[in-house]
């Protein structure tokens, strides 16, 4: 059971994930980043990205992270949001699974050590990154409005994040 719930915990837990800048992966060794998209880069089901968002993009690659758009969601809507940034994405993944991951990291050309996930879900993001060793970033999701099954695992996820906050299990960058 132990084992099980580790599998959940992020390396770092963040209010957003314009709080990081490029220098907290490059002091890691971090060369590529697997990014979710509902609720880490726009709200949920939003059709465009916030301009601070994409100022924040532009900084990542400027400083040489490779990025990779690693999300559930339909692959239309992933693409036209993504396409014109020039991001390339794994779209329909069905996130914790292993195999959008690994194809987000061949596109990225990363080592296991150099690449890392970032994301608003433990069962999805979190977990599917831990399961391949990845370096992981939890962030608060940028909007209320969700999938309402994603309302319910919620519960679950603010028990655990009590948890490791107060065993201080987690590091943030801030
Ligand atoms: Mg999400």
């Amino acid at each position: 059971m132990a084992e099980l719930l580790a599998r959940l915990y992020p390396k770092a837990y963040v209010s957003s994930l314009t709080d990081i800048s490029p220098a907290y992966f490059r002091e890691k060794g971090i060369k590529g980043l697997i990014l979710d998209l509902d609720n880490t880069i726009i709200p949920w089901k939003a059709g465009i990205i916030a301009p601070e968002m994409i100022e924040l993009i532009k900084r990542y690659r400027e400083s040489g992270l490779g990025l990779c758009v690693v999300s559930n969601a339909l692959n239309n809507r992933v693409v036209d949001l993504l396409g014109p940034l020039g991001i390339p994405s794994v779209a329909r993944a069905r996130k914790p699974l292993r195999r959008p991951f690994i194809k987000a990291q061949d596109i990225l050309g990363t080592t296991t050590r150099e690449t890392a996930v970032v994301g608003d879900q433990l069962f999805t993001d979190i977990l599917g990154g831990n399961r391949l060793g990845f370096y992981t970033v939890l962030v608060r999701p940028i909007s209320k409005k969700e999938f309402i099954g994603t309302r319910l695992v919620r519960l679950v996820e603010k028990l655990l994040l009590n948890r490791l906050v107060k065993k201080g299990i987690i590091d943030s960058p801030q």
